[in-house]
């Protein structure tokens, strides 16, 4: 599995709401970005469209709010030092929030992401 991060409870939370075994896939087949086509590099809605792009950015946190696997694609960016958006936060390599980058967000996003993720997140 490419997530050993420690909330694997969640994981077998989703696991068991599809009926499915945790051994027939990895978190990122549950993905709600799986299989999205290749993009520009203005619409590329992870990194450098959401990075300049304020309408790309909400349609991707959008898309990361209504995903299964949102925690746990966050917690695996934190883990692995990864920078952009990943579980609708765009992340900085250090596994914090980037303040420039996720400026679009108003409080109520922030308060619906800190249930996600279960604690303070600025
Ligand atoms: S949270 Fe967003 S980036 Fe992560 S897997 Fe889901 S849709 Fe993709």
């Amino acid at each position: 599995m490419l997530c050993s991060w420690k909330g694997e409870h969640q994981m077998t939370k989703v696991e068991d709401m599809l009926g499915v075994d945790a051994g027939d896939f990895q978190w990122t087949d549950l993905a709600a970005c799986k299989g999205l086509p290749p993009q520009s590099p203005e619409k590329d809605w992870f990194f450098d469209g959401y990075e300049t792009n304020k309408d790309i950015a909400k349609t991707t946190d959008q898309m990361c709010n209504a995903c299964p696997v949102q925690r746990i694609c966050g917690e695996y960016a934190i883990e692995n030092r990864l920078e952009g958006c990943w579980g609708g936060i765009y992340w900085t390599p250090q596994g914090k929030p980037d303040a420039v980058r996720n400026n679009h967000k108003q409080p109520k996003d922030w308060k619906g992401l800190e249930r996600v993720y279960g604690r303070p997140l600025m």
